[in-house]
């Protein structure tokens, strides 16, 4: 198995440049006051489809020969890997079918539907995913893109911390959403490259740490699903490639609680003006678990989606 390299990340770039938005990296005086460090949030928030995902999908179309463009891509998402292939595909012209949860986030899937793709939708807890996909690619000759464990998908994540630590020079320490592993992966080919002496930690739910485990067991270890407010990192497991790049280029992988990710989320939206998923809170929340580390240091924080329905989000600020 041939990992990918910066060199894929630096490809990447050049692939969704003029179609990524590339998004601004922005400070908090409060945040830099309260903890006694510089942060430099990457606002992938403000990404194309609201999420970084859009890179790396946009990258592995863009990468289909004619026959693959004509079939289409087909993909098993809970949420804004779906959003991002759908969006891709349309931007690309091809068509593309999405395998999604019954219980996903409504604006989720009402927004895949919105990018023109077909859902297909099934019982996250009975009903195997993965075979469904599969069946569903084969009889219609679809392409499928895995949420996170493919070179491209992976290359095209690091592109995000690639534009951030080339916007602010080297960073003392880099914060990531860490679900499957693919934005994790992608930033660390990043940050080893343009900031060798970067730390680099993912950032789990505390109620789904199966990639704390496996790097701490040294293979990928599997979970049920996990149940926390961050719908995006509800993996059970980090992929074949993810966890090659995490062993070998991440630190460490940290954990946070729903209610530490609620504290951050509330953060976001009082002092940022910005409203952050929960999922998309992980490497803040992280961040500021790491008191002690952090004080004093450049640190880098990919905040990595903004897509929560309103109702919910509201709830969760609340309290409810
Ligand atoms: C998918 C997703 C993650 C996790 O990314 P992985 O590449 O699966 O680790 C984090 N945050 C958001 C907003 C996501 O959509």
């Amino acid at each position: 198995m041939q990992l990918p390299t910066y060199d894929d990340v630096v490809a990447a770039a050049a692939r969704i440049a003029g179609h990524a938005h590339h998004t601004p990296v922005l400070r908090s005086a409060t945040a830099d006051a309260r903890w006694g460090a510089q942060f430099f949030f990457k606002c992938e928030n403000f990404q194309r489809m609201g999420a970084f995902k859009f890179r790396g999908a946009f990258n592995a179309l863009s990468r289909f020969d004619a026959a693959q463009r004509k079939a289409g891509a087909i993909a098993f998402s809970s949420g804004n890997h779906a959003q991002a292939v759908a969006l891709s595909a349309r931007l690309l012209g091809m068509p593309a079918l999405i395998v999604m949860p019954q219980d996903a986030p409504a604006a989720k899937l009402a927004a895949t539907r919105g990018y023109g793709a077909e859902v297909v939708l099934y019982d996250r807890f009975t009903e195997d995913r993965e075979a469904l996909t599969l069946r569903l690619a084969a009889e219609r000759g679809m392409t499928l893109i895995p949420p996170y464990d493919h070179p491209d998908v992976i290359a095209g994540q690091g592109t995000a911390a690639k534009e951030l630590i080339e916007e602010t020079g080297p960073l003392d320490r880099l914060y990531v959403c860490t679900g499957g592993g693919g934005l994790t992966s992608g930033s660390a080919l990043a940050a080893r490259a343009l900031a060798p002496q970067c730390k680099v930690y993912g950032v789990e739910p505390e109620a789904g740490n199966d990639a704390q485990q496996s790097l701490r067991a040294g293979r990928i270890v599997h979970i049920p699903v996990p149940q926390t407010i961050a719908d995006g990192a509800q993996t059970q497991h980090l992929g074949e490639y993810t966890f090659g790049i995490i062993r070998r280029d991440v630190d460490d992988i940290l954990t946070v609680s729903d209610a530490q990710l609620v504290e951050a989320m509330r953060f976001f939206a009082e002092r940022m003006k910005m409203v952050v998923e929960p999922t998309g809170c992980l490497a803040f929340a992280g961040a500021c678990t790491d008191a002690q580390a952090i004080r004093g240091a450049r640190v880098g924080v990919i905040v990595s989606g903004g897509n929560v329905d309103l109702a919910r989000y509201a709830d969760l600020l609340a309290g409810r």
